[in-house]
């Protein structure tokens, strides 16, 4: 692990297995982090945060700093994805992807780590100068998941550190490695020892300790919603702030008007792209009733083109499930929605293709007939299971759409620019898409609506999740201080 700038094992002495998806057998061992050495990540954070190595820089020398990240993550990306597809089973054109994109978050915040300004208040009180400072919080603890896990990480570290904040950082369980890996980068890029510390170990034995810290000023947290509750509900208890990425169940809308080649393309990847394990999965689909039939048999087309195998090979197209409950979860989903009556036409159970290895393959899985309150309907199965659902008319599309306790993202197909802003504005999701699906960029927002969670990743107000604002108020008349006891 990586505390205050030295690598050390976890004081348990112990360690625990990274498995490989592919093969479904362990390729890695990971520290066995405790309480204990979650105390000294964030005492290590702590103690980089009151430093004068740190706090002594100008914002413009942090920014510095940020591009050094920037830049030896992006000479290392290759190797951080391909350490990230075997870790995580996630396809290897993806993991590279995100890793090579990755420098540019730091790039983006370290551009603003000195155009954070405090204000002069024209204070309505004669006789005093008032001015704002925009301050750091301290030490931010930074909880992710599995899915995307460096670009989670630093959708995180890069606006906390711009804004002068010192980091704890734990991955997943299930995806450690890339983390590890990175440790050595920090300091190469001179960041003062404790900027950022990184514990690995499992949720139920270390959350509580770094949630709960005295000493951790916030918590960004990205993960499942229920884990998110309980991190909530610790914070709540020692009165810290957080931010929540959490699940969705995001629709991909498709009208009658829309360039249907495009969109059965765009649902396409939006579901088994990465094998569904990813937060913004179009999960629904929901399709204008006059052309579901012809947008089903296109879809089934290209779906049973879909290549599954190695997901470090760059020709495969659909990967395994990352964990082993995790695909039992998906085959469970599976058997739900066969229970409540929906219409399997694709899939539909384990992939027991020829060169798949021992992992955890779920087939591509399509459900018609699907209604609204059918549980795949409304719950986050993280896998390769799409629901599809006929609507008539817009009202309708919106009214399913929106009948969901989550609201991360949402895809709309169609070629009428008013229909797509009457859906922009409508649908109750973070993020919607017309006739695109799955972008993101360090320059746009990012985060939910509703149960998919609260506070903003990425764009120009995500640093301001990393401040506060102090009011400083000076007397400048000179004038003798009043009679305390004659009220003003
Ligand atoms: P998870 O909730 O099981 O775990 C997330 C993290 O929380 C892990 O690091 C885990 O160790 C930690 N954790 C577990 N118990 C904890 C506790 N009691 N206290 C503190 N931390 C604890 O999620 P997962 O299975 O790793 O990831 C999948 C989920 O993440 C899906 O629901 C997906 O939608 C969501 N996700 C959301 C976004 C987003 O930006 N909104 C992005 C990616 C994934």
């Amino acid at each position: 692990m990586l505390i205050g700038g030295e690598r050390v094992d976890a004081s348990s002495g112990e360690w625990f297995e990274s498995f490989n998806p592919y093969t479904g057998k362990p390729w890695a061992l990971i520290p066995r982090a405790t309480p204990a050495d979650v105390d000294r990540a964030v005492a290590a954070a702590r103690a980089a945060f009151k430093s004068k190595a740190w706090r002594g820089l100008t914002a413009t020398a942090r920014g510095k700093l940020l591009l050094k990240i920037a830049d030896l993550i992006a000479a290392r990306a290759d190797e951080l994805g391909r350490i990230e597809t075997t870790d995580n089973g996630k396809l290897i054109l993806e993991m590279r992807a995100q890793t090579r994109y990755l420098p540019e978050w730091f790039r983006y915040f370290a551009g603003l780590a000195d155009k954070l300004e405090g204000r002069v208040i024209p204070i309505d009180r004669p006789g005093y100068f008032n001015f704002t400072l925009e301050e750091p919080l301290g030490v931010i603890a930074a909880i992710v998941p599995w899915n995307s896990p460096l670009m989670l990480a630093g959708w995180k570290m890069a606006p906390a550190l711009a804004a002068g904040n010192t980091f704890v950082w734990k991955p997943s369980e299930h995806s450690s490695v890339s983390a590890l890996e990175m440790a050595s980068i920090f300091a190469e890029a001179g960041l003062p020892p404790g900027v950022v510390n990184i514990v690995t170990g499992f949720g139920n034995e270390i959350g509580d300790a770094l949630v709960g810290h005295k000493d951790v000023a916030k918590i960004c947290f990205t993960g499942g919603d229920a884990t998110g509750a309980l991190v909530y509900q610790t914070a709540a208890k020692h009165i810290k702030p957080v931010t929540m990425e959490l699940g969705g169940k995001s629709a991909n809308i498709v009208f009658a008007d829309a360039s249907l080649d495009n969109a059965v393309k765009g649902v396409v990847s939006g579901i088994f792209a990465a094998t569904g394990q990813t937060c913004v999965a179009g999960s629904r689909a929901l399709i204008h009733r006059s052309i579901h039939d012809e947008f089903v048999e296109r879809f089934l087309k290209l779906a049973r083109t879909a290549k599954m195998g190695n997901p470090l090979e760059e020709t495969t197209q659909v990967g395994p499930i990352t964990t082993k409950p995790q695909y039992q979860k998906v085959l469970g989903y599976i058997d739900i929605a066969k229970q409540q009556g929906a219409t399997c036409v694709l899939g539909g159970g384990p992939a027991k293709r020829p060169g798949l290895g021992d992992g955890w393959f779920v087939e591509p899985t399509v459900f018609t007939g699907v209604t609204p309150e059918m549980r795949i309907a409304q719950e986050e199965v993280f896998g390769p299971v799409l629901s599809i659902m006929p609507f008539d008319t817009d009202d309708d599309a919106l009214a399913i759409a929106n009948d969901s306790i989550y609201g991360l993202a949402a895809g709309v197909w169609t070629a009428n620019i008013g229909r797509a802003l009457k859906m922009a504005h409508e649908l109750e999701a973070g993020t919607v898409w017309t006739n695109t699906y799955r972008v993101s960029s360090p320059l746009s927002p990012f985060g939910g609506y509703k149960r998919s969670g609260f506070g903003r990743e990425s764009g120009l107000l995500a640093i301001r999740e990393f401040v506060q604002e102090k009011s400083v108020w000076i007397e400048t008349t000179g004038a003798d201080t009043p009679n305390p006891f004659v009220i003003r």
